[in-house]
């Protein structure tokens, strides 16, 4: 063992994705002591390889799940407001085709619809005939064009938004956050639990205690949680999304656009940060999850749907800037574990034993409301009051570089002050989550106008 002494917190969180940020937020807010350990840099998983939409999920009112979207987006529009320096509204385009499933007064019921589940927050919708969606999408293919649905969403910086959360819950004094930090053992004890840590760069194992475990591990929770001998049978059904940014001059197009394909996917090109993103893929994941990449064929299955729509655009491997994969943690719907069933069936909170918790499923867009769920049923627990709204106050650190609209020149004293605040630790932290490019980091010598090799030693640990 260690040299740190042992610590108690009311509550220890395993994993540092929106869900687990989140989680500490809302809890340190209602005064629950918490600690959050993350294997990798915080956010660096799926909470990182989104759409980066927040949306209220325009394709689940064909399922009826009024439920669903009326929450997403209240949760959008939400968002928008607590954080315009994360995420702005911008508009879809849905077109239609002559062998599109949908008619256009059938697309248009569903965008009201849309628009009405928002309390008419969202931008009003709209209905472009053929011409019109051209103007706005010039590299749309024509042929057999009937027009396209125009709605409003959300684009964010998913990453950072999991950070900020992750900075506001840190504000509040006794919590804390390690990143390159694994969960190697759990010891049940009369009341809570002990819990082994081992440093992933010193070596060093050290333990800590709480009264309530939690896990927001997304899709890694079915490999771990039998590795730490909680009680648990698997619950997610794994799916493979892989997303294409883009060259911003590939496709011509105003607002981003959705593409429902032959094989009935949706794919979504979305114009920012000065790029396009092109996602998403929906493949069986058949490799290691930690880390994972988009493979050559799912490279190939989007390029392949990108020249089919865009026949006049050159669409082509050297278009590509970057590439980036996730797994959807999809909660399955029938479930013999202990499901609290409270809440929607796209997210779903288990209690293996009575001081442990794990959260699966739903979507980024939600966060707030599943993690809320989760602190109001552990808070009184701690013989504390839970207060709801505090969540809806905004996040008091930002990031020291903004994603969107103009950035400022990169200094090496915003660098300095970047990594002793925003809890850095590797050059991919810094580059991907801090500074939120999109470019590979492969061969990169300097870093928006920085050399490299000025700012590796301010990464020493
Ligand atoms: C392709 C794709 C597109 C999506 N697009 C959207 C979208 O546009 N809008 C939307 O609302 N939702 C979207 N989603 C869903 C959304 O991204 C996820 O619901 C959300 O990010 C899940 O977050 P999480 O915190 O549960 O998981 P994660 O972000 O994966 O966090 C889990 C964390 O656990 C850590 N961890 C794993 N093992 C250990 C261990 N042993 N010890 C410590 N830590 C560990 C990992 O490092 C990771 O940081 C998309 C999902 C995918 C895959």
């Amino acid at each position: 063992m260690g040299k740190q002494t042992m610590k108690h917190y009311d509550v220890i969180i395993v994993g540092g994705g929106i869900n687990g940020c989140g989680l500490l937020r809302d809890l340190a807010l209602n005064g629950a002591k918490t600690l959050l350990i993350d294997k990798g840099d915080f956010s660096s998983q799926t909470s990182q390889g989104s759409s980066k939409m927040l949306h209220g999920g325009i394709r689940y009112l064909e399922n009826l799940d009024f439920g669903l979207v009326k929450e997403a987006l209240e949760e959008k529009n939400l968002w928008l407001r607590l954080t315009p320096h994360l995420c702005f509204e911008r508009e879809f385009y849905l077109p239609l085709y002559r062998y599109s499933k949908h008619a256009p007064w059938m697309l248009q019921f569903g965008l009201y619809l849309y628009d009405f589940l928002s309390h008419f927050q969202n931008k009003p919708h709209a209905w472009l005939g053929a011409e019109d969606a051209l103007k706005k999408m010039p590299s749309l293919d024509s042929k057999g064009l009937k027009g396209a649905g125009k709605y409003f969403d959300g684009i964010v910086d998913d990453a950072k938004l999991a950070l900020e959360c992750l900075y506001d819950g840190l504000i509040e004094e006794g919590n804390e956050a390690l990143s390159y930090h694994e969960v190697i053992k759990t010891t049940q004890l009369q009341n809570g639990y002990q819990v082994d840590i081992k440093d992933l760069f010193t070596g060093e194992i050290f333990s800590n205690t709480c009264e309530f475990l939690v896990f927001t591990t997304g899709p890694f929770t079915d490999t771990l949680l039998p590795k730490l001998n909680i009680p648990w049978t698997p619950q997610l059904v794994p799916s493979k999304g892989i997303h294409l940014w883009l060259k911003p001059d590939t496709i011509k197009t105003e607002g981003s656009i959705v593409l429902t394909t032959k094989d009935n996917r949706v794919v979504f090109v979305i114009p920012q940060r000065d790029s396009i993103l092109v996602g998403t893929t929906e493949t069986q994941v058949c490799e290691e999850i930690f880390n994972i990449q988009a493979q050559e064929k799912e490279i190939t299955y989007l390029l392949n749907v990108l020249q089919q729509y865009f026949p006049h655009a050159s669409i082509n491997r050297d278009s590509i800037i970057s590439t980036f994969a996730a797994v959807r943690p999809l909660a399955k719907e029938e479930s013999s574990n202990q499901n609290l069933g409270k809440v929607s069936r796209h997210h779903k909170i288990y209690r293996p034993t009575s001081h442990t918790y794990v959260m699966i499923g739903g979507k980024y867009t939600t966060f707030r409301r599943m993690t809320q769920e989760l602190a109001q049923e552990i808070v009184p627990r701690l013989g504390l009051r839970y207060k709801p709204n505090l969540t809806l106050n905004p996040l008091r650190q930002h990031s020291v570089m903004p994603t969107f609209g103009k950035k400022p020149e990169l200094s090496l004293e915003m660098v300095k002050k970047i990594i002793t605040t925003e809890r850095v630790k590797t050059m991919e932290d810094l580059i991907r989550r801090r500074l939120s490019m999109i470019e590979s980091t492969e061969g990169l010598d300097t870093i928006m106008g920085i050399p490299l090799e000025d700012i590796k030693p301010l990464l020493k640990r």
